[in-house]
């Protein structure tokens, strides 16, 4: 069996077979769909939350509804309707850096294998399926490469200018022939300031054109790639965490708890990028640990 620190699969997706499966879903279910509409205040009345108001390129209008599900990633709708929340580590508040993905076509995946193989000291992390060729057939399992930090080490010593705050890269293949997408930018920045947005955007790019040259000149199958792009959307790991009544601790995670209010279990690793540092926690956690109720829903207090 296949086997990486996250358990026996990871997947992979065609991203625009999901968006036709989204459309279709959306359109049966008879959704209004509103698109480029951003929150921009809450209106409550007694503590309770029962109307948005929100900015489109036709004006601001104000939504009224019985209840709301904030998915804006950030909590913003939470936070204007005045719910406490955590930003940030203890000590000096810095967040998880910002990362965007990159896509790579005519990558030689098989010469790439060998020569991760060739190279298995400098990687953590060599999983793949036997006979793996040029394109993840099953869906169900990339061929996933992590390590490169002794290659970079030597090729910055040789003077290759490496500008990435970051030690090592993650690479897995894709549906198409050919195609590899690259974890390996870092932006050390406040996912809810614009400016930091703004400069993370370019500071990403830049940092995934070196990336790309660093693989084209000096790891086999990449000798006639292509460098396809940049994730359309920036990769924010984390702003706000809304506080519920219950927070979940990382000793708990550790420990596999359980909970009698859980709603699902979960066995994802604790996998940290560090704030403000080049380096990355990857551990296992097991079987795995509730996620409480409680977590979901807000203290009396709060709001
Ligand atoms: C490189 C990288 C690797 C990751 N790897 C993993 C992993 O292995 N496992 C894992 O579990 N997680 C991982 N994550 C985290 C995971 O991707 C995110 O937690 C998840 O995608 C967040 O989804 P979401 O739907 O909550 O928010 P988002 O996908 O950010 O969607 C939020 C949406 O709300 C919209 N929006 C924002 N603000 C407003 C507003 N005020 N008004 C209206 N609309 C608004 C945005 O435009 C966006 O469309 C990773 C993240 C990164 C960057």
């Amino acid at each position: 069996m296949r086997e990486s620190y996250w358990g026996k699969y990871t997947r992979t997706f065609d991203a625009e077979v999901m968006q036709r499966v989204i459309i279709e879903m959306v359109e049966e279910a008879g959704v209004e769909v509103l698109l480029r509409a951003t929150v921009v205040d809450t209106v409550m009345k007694d503590g309770v939350m029962n109307g948005l108001i929100i900015r489109t390129k036709s004006g601001e209008s104000l939504v009224l509804a019985k209840a709301f599900v904030d998915a804006s990633g950030d909590g913003d709708v939470a936070a204007l309707a005045g719910a406490k929340f955590m930003l940030g580590r203890d000590g000096d508040g810095l967040t998880q850096p910002i990362t965007s993905y990159f896509r790579v076509l005519n990558v030689n995946v098989p010469a790439l294998i060998a020569d991760c193989e060739a190279n298995r000291a400098d990687m953590w992390e060599v999983v793949y399926p036997k006979e793996a060729g040029d394109r993840n057939e099953d869906y169900a399992m990339a061929v996933l490469l992590t390590g490169f930090q002794q290659r970079i080490k030597d090729k910055v010593a040789e003077g290759f200018d490496w500008i990435i705050p970051k030690d090592h890269i993650t690479i897995k293949t894709g549906l198409i022939p050919g195609e590899i997408s690259v974890n390996v930018t870092r932006f050390q920045g406040n996912g809810l300031d614009d400016r930091d947005l703004s400069r993370a955007e370019i500071e990403i790019r830049k940092q995934a054109y070196c990336a790309f040259d660093i693989l084209h000149r000096y790891v086999k199958g990449f000798e006639t790639a292509i460098f396809l792009e940049v994730a359309p959307k920036l990769g924010i790991r984390e702003t706000r965490r809304v506080t519920g009544q219950y927070v979940l601790t990382e000793t708990e995670v550790r420990g596999n708890a359980r909970f009698e209010d859980a709603i699902g279990l979960c066995n994802s690793p604790v996998d940290v990028h560090e704030p403000g540092g080049s380096k990355a926690i990857m551990d296992h956690v097991g079987v795995g640990y509730g996620i409480p109720y409680r977590c979901m829903v807000r203290s009396r207090s709060t709001i």
